[in-house]
């Protein structure tokens, strides 16, 4: 990572968290002489994504046994909505779920992350991100001046596939206008997709994480921008590729702050 003035300004947290990301802050001497920077690691357990195929979601039709429908979701606000995602059976997932993982955070944010779908931790807790993926995020998040809090944190699928499998096709075109709603509903500056299934669903495409990457995406309902990046969990397998995941974040932070210019 290049020397950048403004990271003299990081506070420890924020440096403590780049490191735990594996990115190395440069200073000059005279300030590393009074640097005692915080150690923050994060383990390498993997819990909650398996890279796998692509899923095409436009081809899949609901099925008109279905407990529930979301097809008047344009018109629920937070309360209502939050209510019929836990109460939603429309795809198989909720028969061995524990529980609905809605999402979580500010939901005037102007950060969206969104990953793939609930893991084991996640699916006990009825929050996304609270595994050793989800420590890893907060580091990211707080490398970047941002607490949990501050963001809105989602997932693709709301009920966890068994075994941590990837999510089918029919099971993302049931879910998808739930998180539809949320973007609605947040309207926020800029989208983070975290991970490859994550970002193929969001983009309906099957091109492949490595060529998403570096540039700037749009979805039809929305003019706010997504970015791709890794997802943490192959973060903690692949640690090496988190000086490309700080790349992402940087990308980012860049876009909003030009958008609010
Ligand atoms: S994964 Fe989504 S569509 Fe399937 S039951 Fe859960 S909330 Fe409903």
């Amino acid at each position: 990572m290049e020397y950048d003035s403004k990271l003299m300004t990081l506070t420890e947290r924020q440096k403590a968290c780049l490191d735990a990301m594996g990115i190395d802050v440069w200073l000059p001497k005279a300030a590393l002489a009074v640097e005692n920077v915080e150690q923050e690691t994060a383990s390498a357990v993997v819990d909650d994504v398996a890279p796998g195929k692509p899923v095409a979601i436009a081809e899949v039709q609901p099925q008109a046994e279905h407990v529930t429908s979301n097809a008047d979701v344009s018109a629920l606000g937070w309360e209502a909505l939050q209510t019929r995602v836990a109460e939603c059976r429309l795809c198989e997932l909720h028969k061995t779920r524990t529980q609905t993982v809605f999402g979580v955070g500010n939901r005037d944010a102007d950060w969206l992350i969104i990953g793939e779908a609930p893991g084991a931790d996640e699916d006990r807790q009825g929050e996304p991100f609270v595994g050793r993926a989800g420590q890893l995020l907060n580091a990211m998040l707080q490398a970047l001046g941002l607490a949990r809090e501050d963001v809105y944190i989602a997932n693709i699928l709301k009920c966890r596939p068994p075994q941590n499998r990837d999510p089918k096709a029919e099971e993302v075109a049931h879910c998808m206008p739930w998180l539809q709603r949320q973007i609605q509903l947040i309207q926020p500056k800029v989208i983070l997709a975290l991970g490859r299934i994550a970002a193929q669903n969001l983009l309906q495409t099957n091109t492949s994480l490595g060529r998403l990457r570096g540039r700037l995406h749009y979805i039809d309902m929305t003019p706010t921008p997504v970015i791709v990046t890794y997802h943490p969990a192959y973060l903690l397998r692949s640690p090496l590729e988190k000086r490309k995941s700080w790349e992402d974040l940087l990308l980012a932070k860049k876009t909003l702050e030009s958008a609010a210019s």
